[in-house]
């Protein structure tokens, strides 16, 4: 914890040592704007991945406890609602500047209990924090639609109104940005929010709403509670949550997805991907060759975004090998080291379900261009780390290729042509991302065009739309009908009120009641 600000040793502190039989600081609750101890005898141990020595242990939240934060934002939505929206957008000005202003210490939480790099880290949070800044544009987000006039002396107009309390359930891989993907919105469009954070790393997050209520965030707008299974499915089945929000993987997503629908609540879920990245022999070789190592490996592969499929279109396969060179460079380190390009994978059994993808590959006839299987870290000999690697002459029917690797893995594989590389990518289930790199604008525009993937870029590897525009993952990376953030994420944070009113300054005179469909 050494060099973090005086604030953030608060919020440790706030994690006394619990009632758990060990001094190893526990991670609370948060209900009703207060830490609160949970009370459980269910803890989960959170490890550093760079070490694998336990840094806090996460309740597995009691029903009771649960039970205590939907009710707490269900109190919190008969005010929260009816604030005007400039007090919203107030508040979220105030949470704008105050994550700004603690970006490190939040990296810092990041670094430590997910393994990224600190600037890395400063990217997760800087993302979210774009999040939040559009947030405050809500005075004109909110807009609803007015027809005067639509009879005689009858206008209509409609209201985009709050649903009550959303829930929110986040992976372990971006632990401040997603958090920020889902509360804020719902908040400034005046709904209540109960989130449970990844099991994994939920400290961001929890330092994320200490923030908040230092902004503004009246108490019970937003609580937090943890777990896996149990605390997933209260959230799908409880009366009074309205909507669910997830990130994560496809197999959990789908469950939640059913689930969720089942009980009638509107569902957005952000699912898996393989991402591939189609490299042109007319593309700018310096240029494409950066932006793929960096996609490929950044934050060790472990991004929904990361390319991780490069699919090279005839002679560019020559360029195999140089891309392998500037791969091997790239610095493996526990993140908070300042020199790290990559940090350690989440966990032990990450790392071996990596391990084992990467020997398919070689068993099903992949060449091994570039191994990372042995690399050692001097003085983090425990830590959950791989190296770059590169598996070329993957084909479609591998194991690697079907499978999403979440590691720093690059499966490569060659094309004679460009239809030759849209059909593989249209025939992948997955509809995440996608990247072209050419020089050609007929080329990217025929990309464009006929690739059946929700976000593309031209000469851009990881193409993430900033907040004004949605999070357009589509096909099996997605379920639900509203994306998430942008206009997207609004519709799905609200529903609309149609009024229809009819003022006539004199009474009529007509006395004979229309029992027919007005025309
Ligand atoms: P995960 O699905 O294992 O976990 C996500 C959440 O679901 C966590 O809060 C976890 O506690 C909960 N969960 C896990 N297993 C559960 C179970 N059996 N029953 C009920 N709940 C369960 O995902 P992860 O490993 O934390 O994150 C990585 C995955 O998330 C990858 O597949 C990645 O592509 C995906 N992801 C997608 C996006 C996107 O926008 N498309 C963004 C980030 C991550």
């Amino acid at each position: 914890l050494s060099g973090m600000k005086k604030n953030a040793l608060w919020t440790f502190q706030l994690r006394t040592f619990a009632s758990t039989g060990s001094n190893i600081p526990t991670t609370k609750n948060f209900i009703d704007g207060r830490m609160v101890e949970s009370k459980t005898n269910d803890w989960i141990e959170l490890k550093d991945p760079a070490t694998n020595e336990v840094i806090t242990l996460v309740p597995k939240s009691t029903r009771q406890e649960m039970e205590d934060a939907v009710a707490s934002a269900k109190r919190a939505f008969k005010d929260w609602s009816r604030t005007s929206v400039l007090t919203r957008q107030q508040v979220m000005f105030r949470y704008q500047h105050l994550i700004r202003q603690n970006m490190k210490e939040l990296a810092q939480l990041v670094t430590k209990e997910q393994g990224k790099t600190l600037v890395d880290a400063e990217g997760d949070v800087l993302r979210g924090l774009q999040v939040v800044d559009h947030c405050c544009s809500i005075t004109s987000l909110q807009l609803g639609e007015t027809l005067p006039s639509v009879s005689k002396d009858m206008d209509t107009l409609t209201f985009r109104v709050p649903l009550g309390v959303c829930a929110g359930i986040t992976p372990f891989n971006f632990p401040a940005m997603i958090p920020l993907w889902m509360f804020p919105l719902a908040l400034v469009c005046g709904n209540t929010y109960v989130i449970k954070p990844s099991e994994k790393d939920p400290g961001a997050c929890m330092r994320l709403v200490e923030l908040g209520k230092e902004a503004g965030i009246p108490d019970g707008c937003v609580n937090v509670i943890h777990g896996a299974h149990d605390a997933v499915n209260f959230i799908c089945d409880h009366p009074d949550i309205q909507a669910i929000s997830f990130v994560g993987s496809d197999k959990v997503g789908r469950y939640i997805y059913e689930r969720g629908s089942k009980n009638g609540k509107r569902v957005q879920a952000n699912l898996g991907a393989k991402n591939h990245g189609v490299i042109m022999p007319d593309a700018n070789k310096e240029n494409t060759l950066t932006q793929l190592v960096g996609a490929a490996f950044g934050a060790a592969g472990q991004r929904c975004m990361a390319l991780t499929t490069a699919v090279f279109v005839g002679e560019a396969k020559k360029w195999i090998p140089e891309l392998a060179e500037r791969a091997k460079k790239l610095k493996v380190n526990a993140g908070h080291v300042p020199d790290a390009d990559l940090g350690p994978v989440i966990s032990p059994e990450a790392k071996d379900r990596i391990l084992q993808l990467i020997q398919s590959g070689v068993k099903e006839g992949a060449t091994l261009v570039l191994d990372g299987r042995d690399v050692k870290v001097k003085g983090y000999e425990k830590g959950n780390f791989i190296g770059p690697t590169i598996l070329s002459d993957v084909r479609p029917d591998m194991e690697c290729y079907k499978e999403e690797i979440f590691g720093p893995v690059l499966c490569v594989l060659t094309a004679e042509t460009l239809d030759e590389a849209i059909d593989l990518i249209n025939k992948n289930p997955y509809g995440n991302g996608t990247a072209i790199f050419t020089t050609n604008g007929a080329t990217a525009r025929k990309f464009t065009h006929e690739i059946d993937v929700g976000q593309i870029g031209v000469n851009v590897p990881i193409p993430v739309p900033l907040p004004m525009f949605s999070f357009t993952g589509s096909r099996a990376s997605f379920a639900g009908d509203s994306n998430f953030y942008g206009k997207s994420g609004l519709s799905f944070y609200t529903q609309t009120k149609t009024i229809t009113q009819l003022w006539r300054e004199s009474d009529t005179t007509d006395t004979r009641s229309a029992t027919a469909m007005p025309i």
